[in-house]
């Protein structure tokens, strides 16, 4: 391709929703095999809602208080949900102290002295709390595509709530045609592997890679280039931006944080996927003469 060539596909491209933010972008699109996906905010829309609770001792709502309590200083997706949900329901919350998270995993705080912890099965494993009182409830959760959420108080498990993460509305047409392109689709997340193989079969994605931690993104993207495949990441989030930068393109979606955009190649200036598919076909066209 010539370079007034790359230059009119890449004005063609930011017409449809694509914009290059370095030069190579465009042949790295039209000579990749694999395309790795976030889940929460790339596949998904990213604002979740809060649809279960199941309190041990049957005190939904003192569930909920405790949960949004500890919620309410978080900046993950899951907290606003929670957060949400309490203020719908006209629930006050108790005051919180000594909050911290830990990305990846969860969150906690203090609440009337007592050390309350909110987060994912591996993060009550890595506390030593036993979670096999909610077990069959979790399972049948996941199954459904919700991401559970536990709740303990000083180590003792207290119950467990669950949101949904609605697909995008186009996702899965658009797995479909990058699959009809002859390309490798893999879905990456840190969310559990039941509700990622979950969401994944919902979308047609056949390589779900779950329970990544923040900094195995970019590993794993590594991983399939030491295979030889040359991959494109699409991601949204702050813990994105490694592996945006690893891949031979990163992808950022527009709507998602600065330190994603920064990080990646190109950049999804509507968040519809549909313009990840049309700048693959662009580039391919204009990179046909030396692919
Ligand atoms: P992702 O957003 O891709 O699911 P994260 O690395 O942010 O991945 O978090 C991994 C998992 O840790 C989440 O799926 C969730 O189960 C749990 N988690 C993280 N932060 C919180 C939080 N504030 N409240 C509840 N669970 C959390
Ligand atoms: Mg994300």
């Amino acid at each position: 391709a010539t370079p007034t060539a790359v230059m009119v596909a890449t004005g063609k491209g930011a017409e449809n929703g694509m914009l290059m933010r370095r030069g190579a972008a465009l042949e790295a699109l039209a000579r990749a095999d694999t395309v790795v996906l976030d889940k929460t905010g790339t596949l998904t829309i990213g604002r979740p809602q809060l649809t279960d609770l199941e309190a041990l001792n049957g005190n939904e709502a003192g569930l909920l208080a405790l949960l949004a309590a500890v919620e309410n200083h978080s900046e993950h997706p899951i907290g606003t949900a929670v957060v949400e949900a309490a203020r719908a329901r006209d629930i006050a919350l108790p005051a919180v102290s000594d909050f911290a998270a830990e990305v990846g995993f969860g969150v906690h705080a203090k609440v009337d002295g007592q050390m309350v912890q909110v987060g994912a099965a591996h993060y009550m494993e890595k506390l030593g709390i036993d979670v096999t009182p909610v077990a069959d409830t979790a399972q049948r959760l996941a199954d459904q595509a919700r991401t559970t959420i536990y709740v303990a108080v000083d180590g003792a498990l207290i119950g467990l709530a669950a949101v949904a993460d609605p697909a995008r509305p186009e996702s899965a047409a658009v797995v479909a045609a990058l699959k009809k392109r002859g390309l490798s689709v893999a879905m990456v997340t840190g969310d559990q592997a039941a509700t990622a193989n979950a969401v994944a079969r919902s979308l047609g994605i056949d390589e779900v890679l779950a329970g990544v931690l923040p900094d195995g993104k970019a590993t794993e993207v590594e991983r399939l280039q030491a295979e030889g495949r040359r991959v494109i990441f699409v991601g949204d989030g702050i813990n994105d931006a490694p592996a945006l930068a690893r891949a031979d393109v990163g992808v950022a979606i527009g709507s998602g944080t600065d330190v994603a955009i920064e990080a990646a190649d190109a950049v999804l200036m509507r968040a519809d996927l549909y313009a990840l598919r049309d700048a693959i076909d662009l580039a391919r066209k204009t990179h046909r003469v030396i692919r």
